[in-house]
């Protein structure tokens, strides 16, 4: 095992349900790899920390789809590039509260981030994190899509006052 930070290792980054069922290869060369340690550094482990609960990351290291177009979305996926990373709370009963902690997180902490997303499909539920755009860019979108074509903005976040 290889660790990143104290809870994040680079297999679970990388590790690809999909690219094990079509024997493909999913191995990050040296600049995807260090894309992934950014990504833990900057976002992953402080907001662990915050978090203060295991969480899973369901999916980050895609670079089998850059040959096989898996991905049926028209988007542009940022996980071939390890710049983004798919994560949801290990207690899923709190998946609700993960999202909006987190949200709030990266704005309270100013955070250079690429995109947000909250995603539900199939029943399943998760936090997409992008972190940088193809080009290096960080445009701090939040958005919201329940069937991953669609995707709209989220309202304007606004610091709670309680
Ligand atoms: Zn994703």
């Amino acid at each position: 095992m290889t660790k990143i930070s104290e809870h994040f290792t680079l297999e679970e980054l990388i590790a690809s349900a999909t690219a094990k069922a079509k024997g493909l290869k999913n191995e990050p060369n040296a600049v995807q790899t260090v894309h992934l340690c950014c990504l833990v550094f900057d976002i992953l482990e402080p907001f662990r920390l915050v978090w203060g609960d295991a969480i899973d990351v369901t999916s980050g290291f895609r670079g089998f789809e850059k040959i096989q177009k898996l991905d049926n979305s028209s988007r542009t996926s940022v996980h071939p590039e390890g710049f983004a990373v798919d994560v949801r709370p290990r207690n899923m009963s709190r998946i609700k509260e993960f999202k909006q902690k987190f949200r709030d997180w990266l704005h309270e902490e100013q955070k250079a981030y690429d995109q947000y997303i909250d995603e539900t499909r199939n029943g399943s539920e998760w936090v997409h994190i992008g972190h940088f755009t193809v080009s290096g860019k960080q445009r701090r979108q939040d958005l919201i899509t329940t069937d991953g074509v669609n995707y709209r903005l989220l309202p304007r976040w606004e610091k709670k006052t309680v």
